[in-house]
């Protein structure tokens, strides 16, 4: 039932008004045949598409079961035009891209689920051979046709047709004009048509329009009852129906779309490449870097970090101890660290010409070097660690060294200088001869025989042509200055013992200490593990804070005493055994007090050899020092750097006595309390340099191994507050994570230049992708017009661009993957050519091409969302016949 009140439709062109509708009142049954009649302009088809909520610009109200059409939400408005209206307009409007079938489709997917109410239609319209044709290919009629089918098939409670058969001859109108009988039945069936002989054929029910008027009606006597309409919820197309229109309208502006695909190309690819490169894993490309080039070692060493007061910052290796050895091997997963010790770091001796040694090697001068690196230990397991090479032998005594092949190429360059000036051409030259050391801090010359020459496996011939090459000049220094500076190749090799004596045994400044009796001060320390002569143990020998004390024993006068006891004690009770033999040789003394006389003024007792009088006066010492510590078992020593230090005081245990008279006493120590009060008192030097580690070669050990250390120590005995923000850090390094890290730093700055560039792309892509679909909304305006005014909703809509938008994104997506893996597979094998060293720098990653793809996409709904709705703000009527 459809009840229109007081309806006055305006039109306003260049600001004049014309009225199509004035001001009409009519009632329409809810079934039935009625013909709206009328001359051309006489306001028919407005009347239809106000019925048919096509435009609800207007004044009145049109009420159609109960519902107040103008006044409906847009799902409602989507929902009565799905469900309520077919239309057949007078210029059929249908989609030209699309075959007769699709067409038809647009309306029965709103409604089927299957094709068999639209065969059955096509049937009833005869155009069911027509079906896979486009739609300019058919005749006028046959548009027509199709036009009513595609209205039809819905089975609407309001069919409106404007002008329905206009294109066809009089048998095809006949049939129409039968079809909307027979349905009319059901349905109210509205057609405006100018044929009023036609018209009053088939029904009485007629209006009769005249410029905006009603000028004839009929009159609907009864009440129809009717159902109020009942919204709910709207039906979307089926995905092939969207894709279908999607992909046709990929035609329009296609140059324009490739070009944005383009740039989104660009854009995807640069942002994958530099966003790949922005989230890397440093340890992970460092380890593959280092597995790829064969190399089996990292370096550790400790760096101090400080900024002066103009905030300078300072970075100096400040080398380590046994303190960092500690920390190494219980945070490393596996560690077996070769030291090289900072000793001995000194100039090749004994070269000829060697002031000139930087001048003389063909200017290579980065190249050679005229300093060792330090020393290190040599045995066969290190030597079959790493795979080297000795020509010669090991060091047996601590005069004998092991040179490298790196350092005996100085020497064939430059000859061996000693008492007789040699050429050196091969290892045998150079072998047994000698050459001396100098280390600054012992202070200490030291001459050395050449026993062996180790090829560590440089390689020699790479790096020494790279040296004299310009290319890659900064690339060769980093890499040869960590080779040389933090590896095996530029060391001198010794024995155990060598580094052994080098170590400080004796501490000579003054220090005090403090007892439950009184203060007092010794003048110096010693490691009991270096002295030789006896000690009375009153306690356990490895106390690790044990000393021992000087006593002055043999002035001890008790103690001779209990010794002379002791002897007699010993004399009556063993006289009898030698008693015989004795007189032999001491003929008339046959006392046991001879025998004790015997004793105490022979350093020998040949009798009984064991116990002699340092036997017995062992004996009585040791008594006494029992007897002694029994009153200072243990005290306090306050070891200090100097006077502005506070006292540290240490608490050591008395575990024995050495028998000494030296007025300057010494007290002797554990080597742990030793070392102790040692770094107490001195600057002590960080003897390691550096720490090699060979690789393990399995992935999860070596990784943890080179990304643990990479914690700063902002409290630390070693920080020495030169300046400000100070702290210490353990670094790891080696030819490989030196050059990453150089191209590291060159490489993050390119890529966030990328980043800015590829946000750039992405506004102006964004831009053009706004720019693009207005575009094509407003080229397809009337045919987004149509799909409103079947009933298709604004999502519906808004998915078919977004389809297309989602095909774009996707190939671009995929095609800039591919690219990414070509361009990182080429990068990482052709890396080698340009850094000397294959640096596996770029990992593709598929979860950073995801999120971006993501959140492009939802970039691209929101636009097109925004674009469609906008559109959307016009009525269906106005975008079919394209006005603003
Ligand atoms: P009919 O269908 O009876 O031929 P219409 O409803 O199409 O008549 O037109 C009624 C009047 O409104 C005509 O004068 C026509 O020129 C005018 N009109 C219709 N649509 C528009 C429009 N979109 N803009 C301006 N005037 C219009």
């Amino acid at each position: 039932m459809v009840i229109i009140n007081n309806v006055s439709k305006k039109y306003e062109i260049k600001k004049e008004k014309y009225t199509a509708l004035d001001n009409i009142s009519l009632k329409l049954p809810i079934k039935g045949l009625v013909f709206l009649t009328g001359e051309s302009g006489a306001g028919k088809s407005t009347l239809l598409n106000l019925i048919g909520a096509l435009d609800n610009n207007y004044d009145g109200e049109i009420i159609v079961d109960g519902v107040n059409i103008s006044n409906m939400k847009e799902n409602e408005i989507a929902y009565y035009r799905q469900t309520y209206i077919g239309f057949v307009f007078q210029q059929f409007n249908l989609i030209p891209e699309l075959t007769v079938y699709d067409n038809i489709k647009l309306t029965s997917d709103l409604i089927y689920d299957n094709d068999e109410e639209l065969l059955k239609v096509c049937e009833l319209l005869k155009i069911k051979k027509l079906k896979d044709k486009k739609i300019n290919e058919l005749s006028g009629g046959e548009q027509q046709r199709v036009a009513i089918a595609r209205a039809l098939i819905k089975k609407p409670k309001i069919l409106l047709c404007d002008e329905p058969t206009g294109m066809l001859d009089n048998e095809n109108s006949k049939l129409i004009f039968e079809i909307f009988k027979e349905i009319s039945n059901e349905t109210l069936v509205l057609v405006a048509t100018h044929n009023t002989e036609l018209a009053s054929e088939y029904s009485k029910k007629i209006i009769e329009l005249k410029k905006g008027k009603v000028l004839k009606s009929f009159n609907v006597d009864q009440i129809d009852v009717y159902e109020k309409i009942k919204f709910s919820k709207n039906k979307s197309l089926k995905f092939d129906t969207i894709s279908k229109i999607s992909i046709s309208w990929f035609k329009i502006r296609y140059k324009r779309l490739l070009a944005i695909s383009l740039i989104l190309l660009i854009l995807f690819t640069s942002v994958f490449i530099s966003f790949s490169f922005i989230f890397r894993n440093d340890n992970d490309i460092i380890i593959n870097s280092l597995y790829k080039n064969d190399i089996d070692y990292v370096t550790y060493y400790k760096e101090y970090y400080y900024e002066n007061s103009n905030n300078v910052p300072h970075v100096e290796n400040i080398g380590m101890n046994d303190d960092d050895l500690k920390y190494l091997s219980s945070n490393l997963s596996s560690f077996d660290g070769d030291i090289i010790y900072d000793y001995f770091v000194c100039n090749y001796s004994n070269m000829q010409n060697q002031e000139s040694l930087p001048l003389i090697i063909n200017n290579n001068i980065d190249f050679f070097s005229d300093k060792n690196n330090g020393i290190a230990i040599i045995d066969y397991d290190f030597i079959n660690k790493y795979n080297m090479v000795l020509y010669g032998n090991l060091p047996k005594t601590i005069d004998e060294i092991v040179i490298t092949k790196y350092i005996f190429e100085h020497y064939k360059i430059l000859g061996y200088k000693g008492i007789e000036d040699k050429d050196i051409n091969n290892y045998e030259d150079l072998l047994g001869e000698s050459i001396s050391l100098y280390d600054e801090y012992l202070g200490i010359d030291k001459h050395v025989k050449i026993v062996g020459i180790l090829d560590t496996l440089l390689d020699y011939d790479k790096y020494n042509e790279m040296s004299m090459q310009y290319k890659n000049r900064d690339l060769f220094k980093i890499q040869w200055e960590n080779i040389l500076n933090y590896s095996f190749h530029n060391i001198v090799y010794v024995n155990y013992n060598f580094i052994n004596e080098l170590r400080p045994n004796s501490i000579d400044k003054q220090f005090n200490y403090k007892t439950s009796s009184g203060q007092g001060y010794y003048f110096g320390m010693k490691k009991i593990s270096n002295i030789k002569e006896k000690i009375y143990y009153v306690s356990d020998e490895n106390i690790s804070n044990g000393v021992v004390l000087p006593l002055s024993l043999s002035k001890t006068n008790k103690i001779y005493e209990n010794a002379n006891t002791l002897v007699d004690l010993y004399a009556k009770e063993n006289f009898e055994n030698i008693k015989n033999e004795f007189i032999v040789d001491n003929p008339g003394k046959d006392t046991w007090e001879s025998y004790s006389f015997y004793i105490r003024d022979s350093i020998e007792n040949k009798y009984d050899r064991e116990f002699n009088y340092q036997y017995f006066w062992d004996q009585a010492a040791l008594d006494y020092c029992n007897d002694y510590s029994k009153r200072i078992k243990s005290f306090n020593i306050l070891p200090r750097k100097n006077e502005l230090n506070p006292f540290e005081e240490i608490e050591v245990q008395v575990i024995g006595f050495i028998d000494e008279s030296d007025p300057y006493e010494k007290i002797y120590a554990s080597d742990e309390l030793f070392s102790k009060v040692f770094k107490v008192m001195h600057d002590e030097k960080n003897e390691y340099k550096y720490i090699v580690n060979s690789l393990t070669k399995n992935y999860k050990k070596d990784i943890t191994n080179i990304s643990i250390l990479q914690e700063k120590v902002y409290e630390s005995n070693l920080l020495t507050h030169k300046g400000n923000n100070e702290y210490t850090i353990y670094k790891t390094t080696n030819e490989v994570i030196a050059t990453f890290n150089a191209i590291n730093n060159y490489l993050e700055l390119v890529s966030y230049f990328i980043v800015i560039f590829s946000l750039c792309l992405l506004i102006i892509v964004l831009f053009l992708i706004i720019y693009h679909y207005s575009n094509i909304v407003v080229e397809k305006t009337k045919n987004i017009g149509i799909l409103y005014s079947l009933g298709i909703s604004k999502f519906d809509i808004t998915k078919i661009f977004l389809l297309q938008l989602l095909f774009i994104s996707t190939a671009v997506c995929i095609v800039s993957l591919l690219l990414e893996f070509i361009c990182f597979g080429l990068l990482n094998n052709y890396s080698y050519d340009i850094f000397n060293i294959s640096i596996y720098i770029f990992k593709s990653n598929l979860v950073i091409p995801l999120i971006l793809y993501i959140i492009f996409l939802v970039f691209g709904v929101l636009i097109i969302y925004g674009v469609v709705k906008k559109h959307n703000k016009k009525s269906p009527i106005n975008s079919i016949l394209k006005l603003i």
